[in-house]
């Protein structure tokens, strides 16, 4: 349980407090209460946090019960499950959309076209192709940084204070057509959300120095960290996105092995 009696393993669907009788709706108001709880413990302003939906996996008729609720920024895995459900998604004309999950850069130009923002950004080369896709796109794409913050093999994103993401820094302010908001990073997995909280630190710590050095052109307002299941232990880190999944629209299907 997290510090508010909340049972926090959903993602094992076990014991889910985010249950099938809870409207989409419901959710949503549950997690706008614990959010403005957690803002609330450390003194923040609730409005300086975005709630993103992160809606891979999910119908189109479902998204749209959540941009009904009042959501309004959107978080996708991957460019082709959301370019296929674009076209059903137009009505929700406010909504505005984030590429989360990894890319390849062989993507860059449909991702270009698509979103609003690449939140994955994790190589110089990745950057590079971007900035020349919404070039052609005519479009300034927002971006952030991810960072890996823990040495698992399986997660991505340039490491804390490698030499990767100085050439990033350095290049970042000659690719025009992409602005850079901020950091993101997704920490190990563990049962208990407190876990998550020295990795979040570390973020922010990270994004405090970048933003010290006063790069031309790169903001750093942007923290995006926190999930489902430690959002709030991220909140009292200094988190402005937290990239809500399961919570809101319930477990996803096992991905196939
Ligand atoms: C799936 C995903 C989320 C949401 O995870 P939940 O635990 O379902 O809230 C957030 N960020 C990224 C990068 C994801 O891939």
């Amino acid at each position: 349980m997290d510090r508010d009696g909340f049972v926090s393993a959903c993602l094992h669907g076990r014991f889910c407090l985010y249950n099938s009788s809870m409207s989409i709706a419901d959710n949503i108001t549950v997690i706008r209460e614990r959010l403005l709880k957690a803002a609330a413990r450390v003194g923040r302003n609730p409005d300086s946090i975005t709630l993103m939906a992160v809606s891979k996996t999910v119908e189109a008729e479902r998204i749209q019960e959540a941009y009904a609720a009042g959501l309004r920024v959107f978080g996708e895995n991957r460019v082709q499950e959301y370019g296929d459900k674009a076209t059903a998604l137009s009505g929700m004309k406010e909504a505005e959309w984030h590429l989360i999950g990894h890319l390849q850069s062989n993507k860059a130009k449909k991702a270009a076209e698509l979103f609003q923002a690449v939140d994955s950004v994790d190589s110089l080369r990745l950057a590079e192709k971007l900035n020349q896709a919404a070039e052609q796109a005519a479009k300034v794409l927002s971006v952030l940084i991810e960072i890996k913050v823990s040495a698992e093999e399986s997660k991505a994103g340039i490491p804390v204070d490698s030499p990767e993401l100085e050439e990033l820094l350095r290049a970042a302010p000659n690719l025009i057509h992409l602005q850079v908001r901020g950091l993101m990073t997704v920490p190990p997995f563990t049962e208990d959300a407190e876990g998550a909280r020295p990795y979040f630190r570390m973020l922010r710590d990270l994004r405090d120095r970048i933003a010290a050095r006063q790069w031309p052109r790169i903001q750093m307002d942007v923290l995006s960290m926190g999930m489902s299941h430690d959002f709030a232990v991220a909140i009292e880190e200094g988190s402005t996105c937290v990239r809500v999944g399961t919570a809101i629209f319930g477990s996803r299907p096992k991905p196939a092995a």
